[in-house]
């Protein structure tokens, strides 16, 4: 009787398996992103979160993901208004500024420098990674969940550079140390129907749905606890450096995943110091996804 009950436990154990080994990351993040959800589909939105990636100073923090199979754009998605095989991005105007110091322009600019790094990869030549205007409207809505902003328009482009916001929302994005240990943050959504994730185009990828980017503001902030690690413009550490941080951050919405230890690499998941190029792990990462577009 003992081994029917210890078979009977195994085989519960292989059964209830595949459901704890799909999602990976912070728990508490991950039970975050699953109350998004359970909001965006009370919205009628056929949009889940799917990806929260977190590029800190000091200690790493864990990528936190809700389904075991990955999340590719499709080209020409009707869901997202695609333009055609472009990949779009805009920058958010009304969020450019820093309390370090810097202006909109010198933000935006170093953005923009970081999407024509990505866009003169050699294997993303099937891609054109277009900029949108910002029209004045909320572009973004992550920020929403967490008290700080108007639910917007997630599909005025595909890739929004949200700003930078206070201390406070990373807090609460990444739980305790958030405030002071993530310098920025990607989110990723995919397309669901009916809660299920989708697989238009039959790739064998999650479809995704939009890319938001937010940077910490508590960084150079004269009166918070980092006012020694101000953004700049090509700044050495203790400085951060925007361009770094955006070509790291726009590296994840085009659909590449943090690289562990060595070697170096401009997607490590820890920030360290001026890198405005990328590596040859991050090369490999690009042509891994994009070589084939359109799928
Ligand atoms: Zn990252």
């Amino acid at each position: 009787m003992i081994v029917r009950i210890s078979a009977l436990l195994f085989v519960l154990a292989v059964v209830a398996a595949p459901a704890r080994a799909q999602s990976q990351g912070d728990p508490a993040v991950l039970a975050m992103m699953q109350q998004i959800n359970e909001r965006l589909a009370s919205l009628g939105l056929d949009i889940a979160v799917e990806q929260i990636e977190f590029f800190t100073i000091g200690q790493g923090r864990p990528s936190n993901r809700i389904h075991q199979q990955p999340f590719r754009w499709v080209a020409n998605d009707p869901r997202r208004i695609a333009q055609g095989n472009d990949i779009t991005f805009l920058v958010d105007q009304s969020d450019g500024a820093t309390a370090s110091g810097l202006t909109n322009a010198q933000t935006e600019a170093a953005i923009d420098s970081s999407m024509t790094t990505w866009d003169n990869e050699k294997c993303l030549k099937k891609v054109d990674i277009v900029k949108r205007a910002d029209g004045g409207a909320d572009p973004d809505i992550f920020d929403f969940f967490f008290g700080f902003g108007g639910f917007g328009n997630p599909f005025l482009a595909d890739i929004v550079s949200a700003g930078w916001l206070p201390r406070a929302y990373f807090e609460a994005v990444g739980g305790p140390g958030g405030g002071r240990g993530i310098l920025a943050f990607s989110v990723t959504f995919i397309f669901v129907s009916g809660g299920v994730p989708t697989d238009i185009n039959g790739d064998n990828y999650l479809d995704t749905a939009l890319n938001e980017v937010y940077y910490n503001d508590n960084f150079g902030n004269p009166v918070g606890d980092r006012a020694g690690n101000p953004w700049g413009i090509n700044v050495a550490l203790p400085g951060i450096d925007v361009e770094t941080v955006a070509l790291h951050e726009n590296g994840h919405s085009l659909g590449i995943g943090h690289f562990g230890p060595p070697p170096p690499a401009v997607l490590k998941p820890v920030y360290a110091g001026i890198r405005q190029s990328p590596f040859p792990p991050d090369h490999a990462g690009m042509c891994t996804i994009w070589s084939r577009w359109p799928n």
